[in-house]
């Protein structure tokens, strides 16, 4: 299998994983972050066997491609997060399978997000994804708009409030990028003051993830460097 291509097992991809976050945090004061497995494109065995290493937290761009995962590993109880865009017409879809949807960037969503949400569930954690710094993108709402969003949300108990992600734009720079984790940590604390009660930035990808630690992540995403090279997809 193909799946770990700098490691012979997916424990000790995680583990390599894991202390190379938590080097990077020792450049800083805080706790170490916390890791979200992002799981797109690999399969549920692949899945399972990382969770057998002791990942309990998974990330998935796609609704449509997670459900079945979600629903095949469903006796693992683990923690299900939504990473990409997305669509209204989905928003049912994942107020059921996810625990985290960490790309709320726009108004419309969340009504729609706390409608769905069944009742028998905890609160739908939630992230605004913020386009700190790609005007390309249309992904993620303007710093600006952060605050409005964030009452919305906290006005609904079907949704929890946790906090802002970010995909800052691939810079060949790093010190750019470095400028764009800076911004969101700064927009995070701000936002902190009328939600004291939120706990997470979610930065950070395989490339660049010690930069936003440094900077004050304390959610990373990765995929590529924890289960290897993925395979080339079209469209994406
Ligand atoms: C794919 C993806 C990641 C992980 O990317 P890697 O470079 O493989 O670590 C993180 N966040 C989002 C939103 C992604 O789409």
């Amino acid at each position: 299998m193909p799946q770990t291509a700098r490691y012979n097992s997916p424990a000790e991809a995680l583990h390599a994983t894991l202390s190379s976050l938590d080097n990077a945090r020792s450049r800083t004061s805080r706790p170490t972050p916390r890791l979200l497995a992002v799981s797109k494109t690999r399969d549920a065995l692949e899945i399972a066997a990382m969770a057998a290493a002791g990942q309990r937290a998974f990330g998935e761009n796609y609704v449509q491609e997670a459900l079945p995962k979600i629903e095949a590993l469903h006796a693992q109880s683990l923690e299900w997060h939504l990473i990409g865009h997305l669509q209204s017409n989905k928003a049912d879809l994942a107020a059921r399978a996810f625990a985290w949807v960490q790309t709320i960037d726009r108004a419309k969503l969340v009504p729609l997000l706390a409608r769905f949400r069944p009742a028998d569930l905890p609160p739908l954690n939630v992230l605004i994804q913020v386009n700190i710094d790609d005007e390309v993108s249309k992904q993620g709402c303007r710093p600006e708009d952060v605050e409005t969003l964030a009452a919305a949300i906290a006005a609904q108990p079907r949704l929890r409030l946790r906090g802002l992600m970010a995909i800052p734009a691939p810079a060949p720079d790093m010190q750019q990028r470095r400028n764009a984790f800076r911004a969101m940590s700064t927009l995070f604390d701000g936002l902190a003051k009328a939600h004291p009660e939120i706990d997470t930035l979610s930065m950070g990808m395989s490339e660049d993830y010690r930069e936003a630690i440094e900077e004050g992540a304390n959610m990373v995403r990765i995929g590529s460097a924890l289960f290897g090279p993925r395979p080339q997809r079209q469209g994406t």
